[in-house]
């Protein structure tokens, strides 16, 4: 992956960011876990972008203690603590740590998503900046077991949050779901389970809870009307609610309507739309499309989601893998009409980065960010609120304080 121009242009702060951790990572070979020194370091001349909507204040001095930022003030109004360590940054931008709002990095736990390939590559994501990933489903075993090493500081990642993926019992013989599921039937897991109108929701949600689950994410052969039932249950519990903007049999207005807070895969919101709209919207180009009937629809469908708060995950990274372009453009268009009506975008890849020895170093955020750019229209400051408050706001964390830790 090419480092975007985006990328060239946080960098330092990125890393800088990602609490101390990273960046005393960063000058190591290795990704080794390495507690933060309790003598302060002390950055000065910073510009602090902070992730709250608000421009960067330049000329700024920031304290860290351990792994705690413990003071924020304009540089030389107040003196600088003793036996600190003194960066001088004038020049250099620094941001809250980022989110990717879309990962899997427990799928095949056994396989492609191995204990080496998953520690190097959410090591990988550390260094360059990402401090919290939203993963959309694999086995909680393993995810857990991550979250909390990655929590305690014995491994060198991203804070973990994660979903327990419910599904209607068609969908359990896809093999990814046997993947997840080692030593129990697809399904039967409170973290990877069928559900149907007979299912106790209040029991399974409790369970799903007790998994240590953020969220639910509901996917596939599931009614409308199940999928209210749920996302009411899910959220008396305290559970946020995930999705993909649409299923086979439910629009991605009737997802919204039904209380899911989050959809995934912007391309999905053609299922709104009228056959005859959807050949328009993959055939034209986009400067066309403002004229065309297409647009009345997904007018429609983002009044909708202003209307429930709904946030859209475009995942245009992964488009790239579709050859013919045509899922890139539909996205594209459909991220940047939704962007202009007011909703808010959350960035997230569907792919973290490479875990392989010798793959890319750089995590695939920074392309994510780089095409809401160039592709959906937010200014790079817009592309970082959906790479921060967004992501923040999608985990449930928007006002709650970090985990403590001693
Ligand atoms: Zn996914």
């Amino acid at each position: 992956m090419r480092r975007s121009t985006l990328w060239r242009r946080a960098s330092g702060a990125a890393l800088l960011a990602t609490a101390v951790c990273a960046a005393r990572l960063a000058g190591q070979a290795a990704c080794t876990p390495q507690r933060a020194d309790t003598l302060p370091l002390v950055m000065t001349g910073v510009t602090l972008w902070d992730g709250t909507g608000n421009p960067g204040r330049p000329g700024t001095t920031i304290v860290v203690t351990g792994e705690r930022i413990t003071a924020v003030f304009p540089d030389g109004s107040r003196p600088l603590p003793p036996a600190a360590t003194v960066r001088a940054l004038t020049g250099k931008f620094v941001i809250p740590g980022l989110i990717d709002g879309h990962t899997h990095v427990a799928g095949q736990p056994s396989g492609e998503d191995n204990h080496e390939r998953t520690a190097r590559r959410l090591c990988r994501a550390l260094l360059g900046g990402i401090t919290a990933i939203r993963d959309m489903a694999g086995d909680v075993r393993t995810l857990a077991s991550l979250q909390r090493d990655a929590l305690v500081g014995d491994l060198a990642s991203p804070d973990i949050f994660y979903s327990a993926l419910w599904a209607g019992p068609a969908f359990f013989s896809d093999p990814r779901t046997a993947d997840a599921s080692a030593g129990a039937a697809p399904g039967s897991f409170p973290w990877m389970r069928a559900v149907d109108e007979q299912t106790d929701l209040r029991q399974a949600v409790a369970e799903a809870r007790g998994s240590g689950a953020t969220a639910l994410k509901l996917y596939q052969a599931m009614s409308p009307a199940l999928v209210a039932r749920i996302a009411a249950e899910g959220r008396r519990q305290g559970l946020e609610l995930w999705a993909h903007a649409a299923m086979r049999a439910v629009k991605p207005s009737e997802m919204a309507a039904a209380g899911i807070g989050t959809v995934s895969h912007a391309f999905l919101l053609l299922y709104e739309l009228t056959p005859e709209e959807m050949a328009q919207v993959r055939t034209s180009v986009a400067t066309r499309l403002r004229r065309s009937s297409a647009t009345s629809a997904s007018e429609r469908l983002f009044a909708t989601y202003r209307r429930h708060g709904t946030v859209l995950e475009p995942t245009l990274f992964i488009m790239q893998d579709d050859t013919s372009g045509t899922r890139m453009r539909v996205a594209s268009y459909l991220s940047r009409r939704a962007h202009a009506a007011g909703v808010p975008l959350l960035a997230g890849t569907d792919s973290l980065g490479s875990g392989n020895a010798d793959g890319e170093a750089q995590p695939n955020l920074h392309a994510e960010l780089e095409l809401l750019v160039t592709n959906a229209g937010l200014t790079p400051a817009e592309a970082l609120l959906a790479a921060t408050r967004t992501g923040a706001r999608v985990l449930g964390r928007e006002r709650v304080p970090r985990h403590p830790r001693k």
